[in-house]
């Protein structure tokens, strides 16, 4: 066999008669140019030019090799000479290129020749425009790859020129590891799997970077809003309520009160309200009011004129002048000293703001959406809260409901927070809660509402051994709550009242556990017909 009489119509098998195509008795398969085009050039977007290039060069470098491994044995060669010299013969054959080899123009190259039409100039050009340098890639890797194999030696080939970079045709060369001197520190980089691997670590790096960025983000606005693409669950009537109002709120602009009890995510809505206004790419500040000293907090609101206190250094501007056409969210107003609450309700009456120790008044734009604990009415009876602020406040009112008052929220509102600290703290932990924790979840009364929701998860995400959540998992104390409100008593009207539905449901799943999950089994011991049983847990969501 010798090389001239090289005829793809030999090496291919297959092209009639169906079944597989083989080349050179591989596996071999016809692929688009216009397809490894487009994916190059989605490489090069995902990943980098230095990415990009090292994949398609070992690539290449792969292609190479197997090929002339398959060739050594496929053929009777006369001389294995001419097996040697076959790849860029090769590249011709299977479309790649159309190869001339030249005259070595230094003693050093084991190999030099010239491409023509390089199928990876012409794409290169057609997807991502004329380059600096050349590029192609996969066919220097080829070369390399196959002389590598057949002259049992590092070969490393790089192109001179390149269509590519429009030269009118590209020239590689070809030499062995140590006749490449110093230059080879440049050209192995795209040969070696350790710096792929650093490329590819980087870039993984860069995502989950990335990835944590943006949970922090979301955790940072600490927003939630269901279907609107943040993170409110309102599964429940009444939650859902309150974000319809605050939807609505959020396109008037007015100061707005959000009342509920501790933990219940006020500050989440009032966040919501300014996301969804007018004023969503000005500053959102959040106060919180009742936890910082009243002078601190009189600076922190309004400012302050140098030497207004001892440690007043300069003039200082508040958050209301801070805000610049944004939003304030002033938490637990109620905690505020009347002396405080006095000055606020001057500010926004009067839409205008004096720092402290200053009488010059310096108008602002800011929405102020409060937050408070506790009922108005009352705190005003008790004399804790100032009626006048509440009244210029009180453009709306948005009533947020206790968590045991929206059950339909709480597995919800648990995903999500499985979910989040699955992802912060880079756990492969459960990824689920099993159906007796879920009970127990739905059936405990929640006092300290969704942030001890968050924290119950929390702690349960850091302390599950199995895939899910469990019981085990669970605080104690909760567990014991938990079942002490459903725990069925002898006396008939201890027992919670319960709609029908609810205790069919409870009962189901109770039955469907006790025979480990088995629903045909479970069917039968209810009694009902599978498909009975099929549609009721497809009603329950189980
Ligand atoms: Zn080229």
């Amino acid at each position: 066999m010798h090389l001239d009489e090289l005829r793809l119509r030999d090496l291919l098998e297959g092209l009639r008669g169906g079944g597989t195509l083989t080349f050179a008795g591989q596996r071999t398969l016809l692929l688009d140019a216009t397809a490894l085009g487009l994916l190059r050039a989605q490489l090069i977007e995902l990943l980098g030019g230095t990415a990009a290039r090292g994949i398609l060069t070992r690539f290449g470098y792969a292609h190479g090799w197997r090929t002339a491994e398959a060739m050594r044995d496929a053929l009777p060669w006369d001389d294995m000479r001419e097996w040697r010299r076959a790849g860029g013969v090769l590249h011709r054959l299977q479309g790649l290129v159309d190869y001339r080899p030249t005259k070595k123009t230094d003693a050093r190259n084991k190999a030099e020749a010239r491409w023509y039409r390089s199928y990876e100039a012409q794409q290169h050009k057609l997807h991502i425009g004329p380059s600096e340098e050349a590029v192609c890639w996969t066919l220097t890797g080829f070369a390399s790859g196959y002389m590598s194999f057949a002259f049992d030696d590092d070969i490393f080939c790089i192109e001179t020129r390149c269509e590519g970079k429009s030269d009118p045709f590209c020239h590689m060369i070809g030499r062995r590891r140590q006749d490449w001197g110093t230059q080879i520190e440049e050209i192995e980089r795209w040969y070696d799997k350790d710096s792929l691997d650093n490329a590819l670590g980087v870039l993984g790096e860069r995502l989950l970077a990335e990835e944590r960025r943006w949970v922090a983000r979301r955790r940072d606005q600490d927003v939630m809003v269901d279907g609107v693409g943040h993170e409110v669950i309102a599964q429940s009537a009444s939650m859902q309520k309150a974000v319809d109002l605050a939807l609505r709120i959020a396109l008037v602009d007015t100061h707005a009160v959000v009342t509920g009890e501790p933990g219940t995510g006020k500050s989440c809505l009032a966040r919501m309200i300014h996301e969804h206004s007018a004023r969503a790419n000005r500053p959102c500040l959040i106060v919180h009011g009742a936890s910082l000293p009243e002078q601190m907090i009189q600076t922190e609101l309004f400012g302050h004129a140098r030497g207004a206190y001892d440690l007043a250094l300069r003039d200082q501007g508040g958050v209301f002048e801070a805000a610049e056409g944004g939003t304030i969210v002033l938490t637990e107003i109620e905690g505020l000293s009347l002396e405080t609450q006095a000055l606020l309700a001057r500010t926004l009456r009067e839409s205008a703001v004096r720092r402290m120790g200053e009488s010059k008044q310096r108008s602002f734009d800011a929405r102020v959406i409060a937050t408070m604990a506790h009922d108005p009415e009352e705190w005003i009876r008790e004399g804790h809260l100032l009626r006048e602020l509440y009244d210029v406040l009180r453009g709306v009112e948005i009533p947020v409901a206790p968590l045991r008052e929206r059950q339909d929220d709480i597995l919800p509102l648990a995903r999500l927070h499985l979910a989040r600290y699955r992802t912060e703290f880079e756990l492969d932990g459960p990824d689920r809660i099993d159906r007796r924790a879920q009970r127990i979840l739905t059936n405990y009364a929640w006092p300290g509402n969704v942030r001890e929701l968050e924290n119950t998860i929390k702690r349960a995400v850091l302390l599950a051994e199995g895939e899910q959540i469990g019981v085990v998992d669970l605080n104690e104390d909760l567990v014991e709550h938990a079942v002490g409100v459903r725990k069925p008593t002898g006396d008939a009207s201890d027992r919670p009242i319960q709609p029908l539905e609810e205790v069919e449901r409870e009962h189901i799943l109770h039955v469907l556990e006790a025979v480990e999950g088995n629903r045909s089994e479970a069917a039968r011991r209810l009694e009902i017909a599978p498909a009975t049983l099929y549609r009721k847990l497809k009603k329950y969501g189980a």
